[in-house]
């Protein structure tokens, strides 16, 4: 171990685990001066009846500079986008603007209750209309739902839609078409909305195999589901001839717009003949994500699909905004509005941005992979080796095959050079996949830091495999059993008795 920690260049001592925050203190420390009880003890037992608590609450005992310090602990044994890069692929963890987090604290919003009426909620209404607006503008696609909570949710939502439109045509169809690179969540929308899955393989190219794609379509294909560009960070120079196809048949383009990131004001998903879509707000347009706070997967559709949109939507009435009901819609798919602060981050994004922006990060964001993939291509192996888009995947089947180290030893010894290591294991068309995805924030410098990171990795790999499958050594918890972790969490904290 201390052999193995002289080959770690300039990282920061471990911060491990203190005690909770129940553990600490003693029974006299406090940092409130509760006013003594008014109440007289005869009526309070009068008023709770046999409900009075006969023993002490088990909170902690401490004192505020006790709380301070193990709160700025516990931040400090988290890695987030504010410790430095977090590449993970497909979920763009990019840096959020703090401006966002000032807007949707204004208390005009924040104050607001989801059930206030109409004529008090003209400017939370504004809101949502002039961000469907400009979602229907970046995708082309020009009527929109902001219901559903997250992408997953909007991919049900859309998928949803497109069985209500089917059925409205007197023919629902059985099946929906994804290619073997899709995210887990598009087959599992699938069978959700009691369709069949046919999976079709890629092609040597990384992209959709239009022979196997040919092949799968007739009459019962109710949809395509494709993620454009795609998990492999490809664009599908195919793109049109696909959705022509699916059309031919009668059957509905959905694109998982997931990927946005990499073509915000340079390609519309509506223009390449898609007919429905999802756009994770969370990751394109800026809202911090990743530990499971709020997310939005508003929808756009195309005008043919918009009577079976979830309602009720904002709409425009001369000078003020009321709420409508699209004629067949298939009806709430989330109570309120949706998550409404998740908008407005996205709507200060937008504003702050505006078109040209937004262009400019996507650009920012495809060059900053491939700069990194062109820094790494020659210590790992780059299955499909073509410009990429906002993000591309690199195989460590080398690494396997002749150092008997695996990608998950790669990227927990990542953790040792202080940087997050990347996605591994997906897309899962990928032998021992590690998939990059930088974004727009990132420096020239950073971006750099990560390549020697990796770099250095790879090195060790060959020279010193031992010590990639011991890694990580500096981190607050070593290698954990991630399939107990899942299997049996234990996250309960029982007090002292
Ligand atoms: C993130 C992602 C999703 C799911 O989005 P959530 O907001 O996590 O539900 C779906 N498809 C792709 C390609 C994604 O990257």
């Amino acid at each position: 171990m201390t052999e193995q920690l002289a080959h770690t260049p300039s990282i920061a001592p471990a911060r491990g685990p203190r005690q909770l925050i129940f553990e600490t203190g003693s029974l006299e420390s406090r940092c409130v001066e509760v006013p003594a009880l008014d109440v007289p003890s005869a009526s309070m037992e009068e008023m709770l009846g046999g409900r009075v608590r006969q023993t002490a609450l088990a909170l902690p005992h401490v004192t505020e500079v006790e709380i301070a310090r193990h709160y700025a602990h516990l931040a400090s044994m988290n890695f987030g986008v504010d410790t430095g890069m977090y590449p993970l692929g497909s979920c763009t963890m990019k840096y959020n603007p703090r401006l966002n987090e000032d807007a949707v604290r204004l208390d005009g919003f924040a104050g607001m209750h989801p059930s206030q009426p109409v004529s008090t909620s003209q400017g939370a209404l504004a809101l949502m209309a002039g961000l469907a607006d400009a979602l229907a503008e970046v995708s082309g696609l020009p009527a929109v739902t902001l219901q559903p909570a997250a992408g997953a949710h909007g991919e049900l939502t859309a998928i949803m839609v497109f069985r209500a439109f089917h059925t409205a045509n007197g023919d629902p169809r059985t099946r929906v078409i994804i290619p073997d690179a899709a995210h887990g969540t598009n087959p599992a929308t699938v069978s959700m909305c009691g369709y069949e899955v046919t999976t079709i393989a890629s092609d040597a190219s990384g992209g959709v195999d239009m022979d196997a794609l040919r092949a799968a379509l007739d009459t019962d294909v109710a949809a395509l589901m494709l993620t454009n560009p795609n998990t492999l960070g490809l664009f599908d120079p195919n793109i049109t001839e696909i959705t022509s196809a699916v059309h031919a048949v009668g059957a509905l383009a959905y694109c998982d717009g997931a990927n946005l990131n990499a073509i915000m004001g340079k390609a519309r998903p509506g223009d390449m003949g898609f007919d429905a879509m999802h756009i994770n707000l969370h990751k394109t347009f800026s809202t911090p994500h990743g530990g499971g706070g709020p997310g939005a997967g508003p929808v756009c559709v195309t005008e043919a699909l918009a009577a079976y949109l979830p309602g009720p939507v904002p709409v425009r009435d001369g000078d003020v905004f009321a709420l409508e009901w699209p004629e067949h819609s298939i009806g709430r798919v989330r109570g309120s509005h949706g998550n409404f602060g998740v908008m407005v981050r996205a709507y200060a994004y937008i504003l702050a941005l505006g078109g040209a922006g937004l262009r400019e990060a996507s650009e920012q964001a495809v060059l900053s992979a491939n700069y990194l993939k062109s820094r790494l291509r020659d210590a790992y192996d780059v299955p499909y080796d073509r410009p990429c888009m906002h993000e591309f995947v690199l195989s460590g089947a080398r690494q396997r095959r002749d150092f008997g180290v695996r990608t998950l030893d790669i990227a927990k010894r990542l953790l040792d050079h202080g940087v997050h290591p990347p996605t591994i294991y997906f897309p899962l068309i990928v032998d021992e996949a590690i998939m990059i995805e930088p974004t727009e924030t990132e420096s020239l410098a950073d971006l750099d830091r990560f390549a020697e990171a990796m770099l250095s990795v790879a090195a060790e790999a060959a020279a010193t495999p031992d010590l990639l499958h011991g890694a990580p050594y500096t981190t607050p918890v070593r290698r954990l059993d991630e399939v107990r972790a899942v299997k049996q969490p234990d996250l309960r904290w029982r007090p002292r008795t």
